[in-house]
């Protein structure tokens, strides 16, 4: 039995700490908050509970971990299809609500935004249906050879952008910013992107996004009951955990790792997992210098409470929806628990925001002025600090990304990284992903 330290509570740290334990290695997991969850917790005020993350792709990354780690999901908690992924409203006046899990959905929809559209959209996924599968295979579940298979790195390697590609697909500004947004939204400039990251959009229509809790968004969700269930994997797993100890460095011996040094002291190690920011680890820092961690929008957490005595009603809204305006877009996402009457919204903002984005939403048709009851305001700033990071991993810098980036291997042997700093996917699939990468790369024990 090995004795292996997970760095980093998040998803990535408990998805690798319950993987490596149920391997047999004796696992303990620091984590510097008095919390596991990381950035799949919701955020507290005045009795509301705003949840953060809204969905997930790609639901079978979280079932093999489950499955892998003890009782399958299914046991834990309830994912269910949301059967339209997000609504996007234009400044032009028209929408496209996007649906998930099918193509000839989506080919209807984006038809309805003008002839010839919607197969322009299923065109343009279709173009990412082999760079998927060479991709799973080779990089995403599996750890990527080295050198790289010749088909992973023409796939990989290619110097075509996400924005030249975009161009190439769509002569309609709307479906380029459709297909855009998930990465717009994640803090990347699509000038800056490879084009093959775009197989979101594939992922998307393949195996649609799915959800937890209740339907109406009222309870709990996805990010909160994930938190909850893995947290009592690891208990049942027997991983040690240690909140409130924060990581420091790695100390080798005989050019290995030998422990990990901490708030709490020096914690002796044969493997050690990094699902945090590595730039935090002067022994890992050093090449990773030039990289820059992925700006998390400005968020709003919006109490609403319907006012009886205002002249228009509290705005009806799909569960995502997107206001694009000229320079900015507002992401709004329903859920989380609120007291009685009232709803919790959250508005993920990007862009150029002059104005109080709830005067800009207005602006846009969507005015909760009259039923606001109370709001949170976080700035990137203010988020990299309570997350100690950013959960949406390394900002894309076009090809050179590669090399501001360690994972799953990482130049010291001994150490391995999981967690969004260590993929080249984005969300929770290709964090889970990451850790079931590097419970391989150790093996049991
Ligand atoms: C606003 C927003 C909305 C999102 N919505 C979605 C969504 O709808 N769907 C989706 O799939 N993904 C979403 N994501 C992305 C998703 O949240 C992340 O991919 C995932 O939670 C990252 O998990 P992680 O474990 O890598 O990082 P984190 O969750 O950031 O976990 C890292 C943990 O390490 C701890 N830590 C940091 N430094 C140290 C240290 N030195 N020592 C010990 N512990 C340390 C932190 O406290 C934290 O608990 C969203 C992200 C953001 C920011």
């Amino acid at each position: 039995m090995a004795r292996v330290v997970v760095l980093g509570g998040g998803l990535g740290g408990m998805a690798a700490a319950a993987r490596l334990a149920k391997l047999k290695h004796q696992v303990t997991l620091v984590e510097r908050s008095g919390t596991l969850g990381g950035a799949l917790l919701p955020v507290r005020r005045d009795g509301f509970n705003w949840e953060t993350v809204d969905l997930t792709l790609l639901p079978g990354a979280l079932r093999d971990l489950f499955r892998k780690s003890g009782r399958p999901l299914e046991a834990e908690l309830d994912l269910r299809h949301r059967p339209i992924l997000r609504e996007h409203r234009f400044p032009d006046g028209s929408a496209l609500a996007l649906p998930g899990s099918s193509r000839a959905a989506q080919l209807a929809a984006a038809e309805a935004l003008g002839p010839g559209l919607g197969r322009a959209y299923v065109d343009h996924v279709a173009t990412y249906t082999e760079a998927w599968e060479t991709l799973r295979r080779h990089v995403f579940e599996a750890p990527a050879a080295d050198p790289l298979p010749r088909e992973v790195a023409a796939v990989m390697q290619s110097r075509e952008t996400l924005h030249r590609r975009l161009r190439r697909s769509f002569a309609d500004r709307r479906l380029r910013t459709v297909a855009a947004h998930p990465f717009v939204l994640d803090g990347h400039d699509p000038r800056q992107v490879p084009a093959w990251a775009g197989l979101t959009g594939y992922l998307e229509q393949r195996f649609g996004g799915w959800v937890a809790g209740a339907d109406d968004a009222t309870g709990p969700g996805l990010g909160t009951l994930l938190a909850d269930a893995l947290t009592r994997r690891l208990t049942t797993r027997r991983v040690e955990v240690l909140t409130g100890v924060e990581a420091r460095d790695l100390v080798t011996r005989s050019g290995r790792v030998a422990a990990v040094s901490t708030t709490a002291g020096d914690l002796d190690a044969d493997a050690v997992v990094v699902a945090i920011d590595p730039r935090l680890l002067p022994a890992l820092a050093g090449p990773l210098r030039r990289s820059l961690p992925a700006t998390p929008p400005t968020v709003l957490h919006l109490g609403l409470r319907q006012d009886p005595a205002a002249r228009a009603a509290l705005p009806v809204l799909e569960h995502e929806t997107v206001l694009h305006g000229e320079s900015a877009s507002f992401t709004i996402r329903h859920g989380g628990q609120a007291p009685a009457g009232a709803t919790a919204w959250t508005v993920l903002v990007r862009g150029k925001v002059v104005e109080d984005p709830v005067v800009a939403m207005a602006r846009l048709g969507v005015d909760v002025r009259p039923h606001l009851q109370t709001r949170l305001d976080l700035t990137p700033r203010e988020l990299v600090h309570r997350w100690h990071g950013s959960p949406l991993g390394v900002e894309w810098r076009g090809r050179g990304t590669a090399a501001g980036r360690v994972g799953p291997r990482t130049p010291i042997p001994g150490v391995f990284a999981a967690g969004a700093s260590a993929t080249s996917g984005t969300g929770l699939p290709f964090v889970a992903l990451s850790a079931a990468v590097v419970a391989q790369l150790i093996g049991p024990a």
